[in-house]
């Protein structure tokens, strides 16, 4: 049975308890500054095994925890602790569906943007259905006129929540001017991603994604994407800077990460892609990933931790 909001359970401090009780202190660092490190995991629900499948969690814990220590975040919670509350808060809530869960490591108290503590954290699990579905058959994105921020000021590699200050500015700004979404460059004029997502081409049969020093966040699905199109698909990923104009003038591009999946861009500004339709690669890693996360596909077990 499907829950409505108001009956929704939010792991907070240690308790679990009601959405509407999951407050926080309009002072705190984090409701003011967006003081906090979160990941953003996705579960999905196996129907034939009655199962619900979190997908690659202990490398969202790995990441949680580099974004702790690179904004200098006392080391609170041990992965096993991580874990027990996200499985503790799935379960109360008897999710059998597909959810994305927001674990946010905030700073709580009343100090400011350099306060370091008091350290405190959320989880809350989401119901939310899979992106991509056959009446949307793909995107329209511009190259943003906002730069993507880089290793010198904000890191891109600290998911912060902050840093999606710089992913508004750009996904507004797209929706304004009439796309669905924006590609960011990032300060050397290369290829960064997405306001969400991290980005492929595919030119001549060949996979190619922008480096994890071009200013992206070090995504769990690009990972996931360079292993499985190599394992499955005998695709090699070559990781390089990618020029704005080779988005024009190769034959498939897509977008990824946990949220969006994988989402085929069809036009960069106002130019069309390959064909225009999405394309055969990019349809086989979109086939082979759904098939990897729901655990329909026994190929990458190692991923996928069992809730129930
Ligand atoms: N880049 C940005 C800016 C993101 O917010 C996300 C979503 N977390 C990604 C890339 C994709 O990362 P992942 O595959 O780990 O979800």
């Amino acid at each position: 049975m499907k829950k409505s909001i108001d009956n929704r359970l939010i792991w907070l401090d240690g308790k679990i308890v009601k959405l509407q009780d999951a407050t926080v202190n309009v002072l705190s660092p984090t409701a003011q500054f967006g003081a906090n490190v979160f990941e953003g995991i996705r579960c999905y629900w196996n129907e034939e095994e009655q199962q619900l499948y979190a997908f690659r969690l202990m490398e969202h814990y790995k990441r949680l925890k580099n974004s702790m220590k690179m904004f200098r975040m006392e080391d609170k919670y041990s992965v096993d602790e991580l874990k027990q509350g996200l499985i503790d808060v799935i379960k109360a809530n008897e999710y059998k569906e597909d959810i994305a869960a927001r674990q946010t490591v905030f700073i709580d108290g009343f100090g400011s943007w350099s306060s370091s503590g008091p350290i405190n954290m959320f989880i809350a699990p989401i119901p939310k259905g899979r992106t991509l579905n056959p009446s949307k058959l793909g995107m329209k994105c511009c190259i943003s006129s906002w730069q993507r921020i880089s290793d010198r000021n904000i890191s891109p590699k600290v998911k912060v929540g902050a840093n999606y200050i710089n992913s508004r500015m750009a996904q507004l700004e797209a929706l304004q001017n009439g796309y669905d979404s924006a590609i960011f460059m990032n300060e050397q004029g290369k290829i960064a991603e997405g306001p969400g997502s991290c980005l492929f081409i595919v030119r001549d049969g060949v996979l190619i994604t922008p480096p994890v020093t071009a200013s992206i966040l070090e995504s769990i699905t690009r990972s996931t994407i360079i292993e499985i199109a190599r394992d499955i698909l005998h695709i090699e990923t070559i990781e390089r800077d990618i020029d704005r104009t080779e988005l024009y003038i190769c034959d498939e591009v897509f977008l990824c990460g946990s949220a969006v999946e994988v989402v085929p861009v069809l036009n960069v500004d106002g130019i069309s892609v390959g064909h225009g339709n999405p394309s055969r690669i990019t349809q086989s890693i979109c086939d082979i990933y759904m098939d990897t996360v729901s655990g329909k596909s026994k190929d990458y077990e190692k991923w996928l931790t069992p809730i129930y």
